[in-house]
């Protein structure tokens, strides 16, 4: 023992136990509350006080961070806590900023996100409270913010004994105010993550072989510091009442995955579709998959897993149709089960990655792989644009009637304004124009091709059109840039996917062979501001492109208001070429699982050429 030890006396009936605190490098034997065996430290609603304890203290705390978002009254699905943890690895952030990020991916459907929000609604009441209430007020406070007294759906007796657990958890938080008045909530929330109970003949093996009183604070520290932590610590705080074999994990996934999926495909019995038999044949197999996992976890002992896998499939593959056993096969659940066998070589951390990864992909619904012939592959990915990008970040739902269904839509008359403007542009510089009659000539010509007429309405548009390219050439004469390039055309890879698009000009600016390049891209519609650009990423995307592709490290980028005579610089930085990177896996990923939620929004609903066949359009 390092400091002096200090003996408390909350009451006369206070049994022998004693909890070990440190405080202030002293250890304090703080005799449990009255009547309490310390075994309420071990309920379930108590440790969900003190998970959201630790981790208001230290947001890098993964497991407090995982078993709160994973409990009442957050109760966020497990599959959706596997991605939630991809995105804040990805983005190296801790899992409670990771979480504002995971919000804005287009991977976390509606309802996961609105439980992420009431999450970070949480952690900020009390995050404010932390360092201005007394800890033991605190405490009551937090216990009332969870809502964890009588919880519903219980019954009478169990809402009576979650009451007593959560009344001892508070009485030692108003014993520990007494015994150390000056000591913060910090402090105490700390300390309680030390706890030890000390009962002979615990079955607890902590309660039995009390660790040295410097190591769960140790322990702690080393759960924030590596990203590898998060996937332990999340599997530890998850079940930490429950099994711990990754087979249990997936076995609780899975069951989850079948008991939605019955909603989902029955939900969808009752519509006008051809692919009926597969989503029921998709169903089955999740049950026999869920089957196999419980045939698993009950093997006899001692016998392997990749002999018990055989036995099993064997069997039930007899009892499935010619179409049941096509997707049973073409499962990746087995790959999963032995993933950390055959996983060798890589490190802890990205073992934990990739297993999780893995199971995630495993469990996710496939009765909509029959999108897949139809998704815009090349190689191992996908084939992408800035606007395929920009379309799936607005809304999934008008990507898959885009890009994937591929269902035509009527151009509006200021999308072939657009593309009139455009055109006209590209052919004057391609054809090495120079004068403005050359330019005006290109635009009465493009103007037929694209259908306008005399009606009053396209004769005001033309009037614009006119004016506006009247306007770009007299500043073309002044440029001190010198223009170099005129739609090139960019192709490269990132991750397993193929980005590809065009970059309307490339200005050079300056002399010399380190003459930085700006990049612009022409825009018809109304001009917006930088800091409205702010979150735009065709930019970036096109500067990501301009260093693998072209080779050119350094680049500026504007956009060029044509009808305004605007040009708007867009600064990006290196921090933006890893958020574009992160944003077009995190796209790819959710395409490629077939991902296509609607988020709808008025913002985003206005300008869908979808809205009359979507279901959910939001105008
Ligand atoms: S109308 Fe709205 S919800 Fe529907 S596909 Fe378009 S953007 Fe998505």
């Amino acid at each position: 023992m390092d400091g002096p030890s200090i003996k408390l006396s909350p009451g006369p009936e206070a049994c022998a136990r004693v909890f070990l605190l440190v405080v202030s490098g002293s250890r304090v034997a703080l005799a449990p509350p009255a009547g309490s065996q310390g075994g309420f430290l071990k309920r379930a609603e108590v440790r969900d006080v003190l998970a959201w304890m630790r981790l208001l203290v230290d947001p890098q705390d993964a497991a407090a961070v995982v078993r709160a978002l994973s409990r009442p009254p957050i109760e966020l699905r497990q599959v959706e806590l596997a991605r939630v943890i991809q995105v804040a690895r990805r983005r190296k952030l801790d899992m409670v900023a990771g979480l504002a990020a995971a919000t804005e991916s287009p991977q976390v459907p509606p309802e996961a996100r609105e439980r992420i929000k009431r999450f970070v609604e949480l952690h900020r009441s009390a995050a404010a409270e932390l360092d201005t209430v007394a800890p033991d007020v605190f405490v009551g406070r937090l216990i009332q913010r969870l809502g964890v007294r009588g919880r519903p759906l219980l019954a009478p007796e169990d809402v009576a004994e979650q009451r007593a657990s959560l009344e001892l958890l508070h009485r030692l938080a108003v014993d520990y105010v007494r015994a150390t008045p000056s000591a913060s909530t910090r402090d105490l929330a700390r300390h309680l993550a030390t706890v030890v109970p000390d009962a002979p003949g615990d079955a607890h093996p902590a309660a039995q072989s009390p660790a040295p009183l410097s190591e769960p604070l140790e322990a702690g520290a080393a759960t924030g510091e590596g990203d590898h932590a998060y996937a332990d610590l999340r599997e530890q705080a998850l079940i930490e009442d429950e099994p711990v074999d990754e087979l249990h994990a997936t076995f609780q996934l899975l069951r989850e995955e079948v008991l939605e999926g019955v909603a989902r495909i029955g939900g969808r019995l009752g519509e006008l579709r051809l692919d009926t038999d597969l989503d029921i044949s998709h169903g089955v197999v999740r049950y026999l998959e869920l089957l196999k996992l419980s045939a698993l976890l009950q093997r006899p002992e001692g016998q392997a897993l990749a002999d018990a896998l055989a036995d099993v499939n064997a069997r039930l593959l007899a009892a499935a149709t010619p179409l049941q056993r096509e997707i049973f096969q073409t499962s990746t659940l087995d790959d999963t089960l032995s993933g950390p066998e055959s996983r060798d070589g890589h490190s802890a951390g990205a073992d934990a990655a990739l297993g999780e990864r893995a199971r995630a992909r495993a469990i996710a619904p496939r009765e909509q792989h029959s999108l897949d012939p139809f998704l815009p592959r090349k190689g191992i990915g996908l084939a992408l644009s800035a606007s395929d990008i920009f379309t799936y970040r607005s809304c999934p739902l008008r990507y898959k009637y885009a890009r994937v269904l591929r269902i035509p839509t009527e151009q509006t008359v200021h999308q072939r304004f657009g593309i009139v403007v455009h055109q006209v542009l590209e052919r004057y510089h391609s054809d090495g124009g120079d004068t403005l009659a050359q330019l005006l000539t290109l635009l009465d010509a493009g103007w037929r091709r694209a259908g306008f007429g005399d009606g009053e309405r396209d004769r005001e548009l033309y009037e614009k059109a006119h004016a506006a390219l009247t306007r770009y050439h007299a500043r073309l004469e002044l440029h001190e840039a010198q223009p170099v390039w005129f739609e090139r055309q960019f192709d490269f890879r990132l991750g397993p996917h193929h980005l590809r698009g065009r970059v309307d000009r490339v200005d050079r600016l300056g002399d010399g062979g380190d003459a930085e390049y700006e990049l612009i891209d022409y825009k018809t519609s109304r001009p917006k501001t930088a800091e409205q650009l702010r979150d735009d990423i065709q930019l970036s995307l096109y500067a990501l492109a301009a260093r693998e592709d072209w080779g050119l490290e350094s680049s500026q980028q504007a956009y060029y208001y044509v009808l305004d005579d605007l040009k708007v610089p867009v600064a990006r930085g290196e921090r933006d070429a890893a958020a574009v990177t992160d944003i077009v896996l995190e796209v790819g990923e959710g395409i490629l699982g077939q991902e296509f939620e609607p988020t709808p929004s008025r913002a985003a609903c206005s300008i869908c050429d979808y809205r009359i066949v979507c279901p959910v359009a939001e105008v």
